[in-house]
């Protein structure tokens, strides 16, 4: 059994510190909103009533948090986890956030002498809650070792990509591929309804053929019946074509379907669907046909 603090019990942490309670592990749990962390105290973990007390005595510590600036307080910030960290700490921060800040929190563990990887996740809230999530994981090949038996009760696919931040730049990688493929789903969709298509029957074959993908299995049926309730919020996708499209720009590359789609997410916050899951992105493409 590994004592493991968890912070950030959201709609992706509350599911995985729910597999690692049921693999038999001990979870002490803090999260900002005292509801999530109700939801670990019923699924059998202990909640903490800071962050101090979620890292003492742990020999992992994982964050799930949303974005670079809730890691770097988490983190680095006053009352955070480096202050209370004690050497041989092992720190898997799971969240999508920049790669220079993951290699920020990596350097600043490492002189407390505590072991960091950036392990980012892919495989939506579903991914989470089966335990199916892949896992791209930064950081040294030692640490990602001592790390994988956790990881692999989280995840199917877990693999070590290479130094820390380098998780990060995979996931920005990823969130480029999904956000171009739900655009592309959306434009499916719009064409099949003009048409007078039979757009279920349309995109169920669509699925078997070259065109099939993980989205349109798991959400062509609510995008039809325009049930757009989170899973992957627009906002936290609107973050990551941020750092999909600074990352190139510091690799001194060019993105240009991703510029585009990175417009068209934009568009949709704009237009109020930042709570929606990103599959909203339908009605911002709808919206381009319609008087
Ligand atoms: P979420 O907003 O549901 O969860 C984040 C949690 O962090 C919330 O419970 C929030 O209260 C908590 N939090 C925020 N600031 C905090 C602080 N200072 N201290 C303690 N807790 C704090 O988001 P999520 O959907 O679970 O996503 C978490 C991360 O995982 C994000 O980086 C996201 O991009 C990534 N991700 C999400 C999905 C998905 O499908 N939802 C999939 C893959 C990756």
């Amino acid at each position: 059994m590994t004592k493991i603090g968890f912070i950030g019990l959201g709609i992706m942490g509350s599911p995985m510190a729910a597999n690692l309670l049921r693999a038999g592990h001990d979870v002490t749990g803090y999260d900002v909103v005292p509801a999530s962390v109700d939801r670990l105290l019923q699924a059998g973990g202990k909640p903490a009533p800071s962050i101090a007390e979620a890292v003492a005595g742990a020999e992992v510590i994982i964050t799930m948090l949303p974005d670079s600036p809730q890691v770097t307080e988490v983190v680095l910030g006053p009352g955070g986890v480096l202050e209370s960290a004690v050497e041989g700490q092992l720190l898997i921060d799971m969240s999508s956030i920049a790669p220079e800040t993951s290699i920020a929190v990596a350097a600043a563990a490492s002189a407390r002498g505590v072991r960091a990887l950036d392990a980012p996740v892919s495989g939506g809230e579903a991914g989470a809650i089966e335990a199916s999530l892949s896992i791209m994981v930064g950081g040294s090949p030692e640490v990602f070792e001592a790390a994988r038996p956790v990881l692999e009760l989280l995840g199917k696919t877990v693999v070590h990509v290479g130094p820390a931040g380098s998780g990060q730049t995979v996931k920005a990688a990823n969130q480029l591929m999904v956000a171009g493929i739900i655009a592309l789903v959306s434009e499916a969709i719009v064409l099949l309804e003009a048409s007078g298509v039979d757009s279920t029957k349309g995109l169920e074959v669509l699925a078997g053929g070259l065109a099939g993908n993980t989205v349109l299995n798991r959400k062509a049926s609510s995008m039809l019946a325009r049930e757009f309730a989170p899973g992957f919020r627009i906002d936290l996708h609107h973050k990551d074509m941020g750092i999909a499209l600074t990352s190139a720009r510091a690799a001194g590359v060019s993105l240009p379907v991703t510029g585009l789609v990175a417009q068209l997410v934009a568009s949709a916050r704009a237009q109020g669907y930042g709570g929606q899951d990103h599959s909203a992105l339908l009605q911002v493409i709808e919206s381009l046909s319609k008087p």
